[in-house]
């Protein structure tokens, strides 16, 4: 892996990061991933969603996107891509789409990590917040973390690992969790300048890549075909 962080050096060498740009802070997610020498490509198509190395679902409305994701024909896809190991890292909205189980979502989400998430839980006089939280496996400095209308993990499976806690007023729970090669933060750490989560994801995005050109990934919806 060492050898694969080599991200500033030259544009070519850079791996390509897909975010989902059907509504949502799409712009601040690209901002943030040039920020950490990565390059950002806006998903709308299939065709789009191809020629990316993992996708970054942002923060917006989750109504919004769940009806979006069926209307363009992606939420199959995505959901085939995550299962087979592709790197996706929902923010907020993206992180309630990513639950198995929401509750008050009326649509259906993508179900891809075993977690129950609720949506708006946070009460409304403080469903916006910032907070500094211990950085845990990232290392360094705390990471101040801005929640807007956030929704609340309320269990996580056995499996998936919490990288990330609030503190002890909120029972420590979890607001960044990563199973398998699924990133899922209830912040927006897109709107900090703060690139420790970006570049984490931008190295999962590396390591995708190159097992899927050495052959070690299987085809999916996005597979080479
Ligand atoms: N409250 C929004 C929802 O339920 C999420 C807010 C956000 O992404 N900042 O979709």
């Amino acid at each position: 892996m060492g050898s694969m962080r080599n991200l500033t050096a030259a544009g070519a060498d850079a791996v390509t990061v897909g975010v989902l740009a059907l509504q949502g802070d799409f712009a601040e997610h690209a901002a943030a991933l040039r920020r950490v020498g990565a390059q950002a490509h806006e998903v709308r198509t299939l065709d789009q969603l191809e020629q990316v190395d993992g996708l970054i679902i942002p923060g917006g409305e989750s109504t919004t996107i769940a009806r979006l994701l069926l209307a363009y024909e992606l939420r199959a896809p995505i959901i085939a891509l995550g299962r087979s190991g592709f790197p996706i890292w929902g923010t907020c909205a993206g992180a309630i789409l990513l639950a198995e189980e929401i509750v008050t979502l009326d649509r259906p989400g993508l179900h891809l990590i075993p977690m129950v998430v609720e949506r708006n839980a946070y009460g409304r006089q403080i469903d916006s917040f910032e907070a500094e939280l211990d950085p845990g496996p990232l290392g360094g400095r705390p990471l101040h973390a801005v929640f807007i209308r956030a929704p609340r993990i309320r269990s996580v499976s056995n499996d998936v690992e919490v990288l990330l806690r609030l503190g002890p007023e909120y029972d420590d729970e979890a607001v960044a969790v990563q199973y398998g090669s699924l990133l899922a933060t209830t912040f927006h750490p897109e709107l900090t300048e703060d690139g420790r989560l970006h570049r984490r994801f931008v190295e999962m995005c590396e390591q995708y890549g190159s097992q899927r050109d050495a052959g070690q990934v299987p085809a999916a919806a996005g597979g080479s075909g």
